[in-house]
């Protein structure tokens, strides 16, 4: 049996374990997925004992997504965000695993499976923590103009001087709304809309001429979301987003097409 698994603090509401296991049951796999909860100075024990044990795959959340780059062989893309999310155990003659930000390629999918043309397209991507960096990164890689708006104006420039291309911005400035007025994709990356109907945007500076994708998932359909639909918006849920980490780090694992449909039902059912 192949064990694979999530590693976070606290892990419980994870929607990641019924997304991976509806795949596995899909295509027949002998797998399990796990969550584990080590004490914060317990990561690398926890890295180590999971290649020891003959772990297949981890997933890695918050609080561990930074700290697990030491204890991985990080690709290109997961060292320049500076974050990693999925790792893979394969090469077990390597003298580390092998880690990835599938965050990353999963907003990219998300975005280019709903038909948004990323090549040339002008992003405003509102956040500047961890989904904020992974998005930018990923977008500018993929030939996007990116524009990163932050409540902490110092950070998004710090990240927008590591994204090739990119400008950074305060999310409180008139600047807004002139780089949305412009724009063709907003990537809502802060986790406004989580714990309150709240939005990090205004609605007056949304048109019907973008896409707006939220990364925040609980509640689906966000306030951002609601806006944006009301100026005629195409809107993409953060459910995409999370479906497509979870699809990317399945096909990283076995090399195989992942179950999308069964995956995304595995996790709607559950929001
Ligand atoms: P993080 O590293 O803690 O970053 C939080 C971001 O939100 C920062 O840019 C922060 O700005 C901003 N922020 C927080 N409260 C704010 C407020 N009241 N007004 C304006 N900005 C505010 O968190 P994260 O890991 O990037 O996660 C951000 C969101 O993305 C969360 O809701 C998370 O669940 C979601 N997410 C979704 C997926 C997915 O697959 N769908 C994946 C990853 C994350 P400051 O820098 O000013 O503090």
């Amino acid at each position: 049996m192949d064990v694979f698994g999530l590693l976070g603090n606290p892990v419980g509401h994870s929607l990641s374990p019924p997304m991976h296991e509806a795949a596995y049951d899909e295509l027949g796999f002998d797998a399990r997925y796990v969550t584990f909860e080590p004490e914060p100075g317990d990561l690398a024990a926890a890295i180590d004992g999971a290649a020891a044990l003959g772990i297949t795959g981890l997933n890695v959340t918050i609080p561990f997504k930074q700290d697990a780059l030491e204890f991985v062989e990080p690709d290109d893309l997961a060292a320049r965000i500076g974050a990693v999310n999925t790792i893979d155990f394969a090469d077990a003659s390597a003298e580390q695993p092998t880690g990835y930000n599938t965050d990353a390629a999963g907003a990219l999918r998300a975005l280019r499976e709903h038909e948004v043309t990323i090549e040339n397209a002008a992003v405003v991507v509102v956040g500047a923590g961890g989904a904020g960096r992974a998005i930018s990164f990923a977008l500018s890689d993929a030939g996007a103009d990116v524009a990163i708006a932050n409540r902490t104006e110092s950070t998004a420039h710090d990240l927008a001087a590591d994204v090739p291309g990119a400008t950074g911005h305060d999310l409180a400035d008139d600047t807004l709304d002139s780089l949305l007025a412009q724009a063709d994709v907003l990537v809502n990356a802060t986790s406004v809309g989580m714990e309150d109907d709240a939005t990090p945007v205004p609605a007056g500076a949304l048109h019907g001429e973008l896409v707006v994708m939220d990364a925040v998932y609980r509640p689906l359909e966000t306030r951002l979301l609601r806006d944006a639909a009301a100026v005629g918006a195409r809107t993409v849920d953060g459910a995409w987003m999370l479906l497509y980490q979870g699809v990317e780090a399945f096909e990283l694992w076995t090399g195989r097409d992942a179950p999308v449909d069964e995956m995304n039902g595995a996790l709607r059912s559950r929001l």
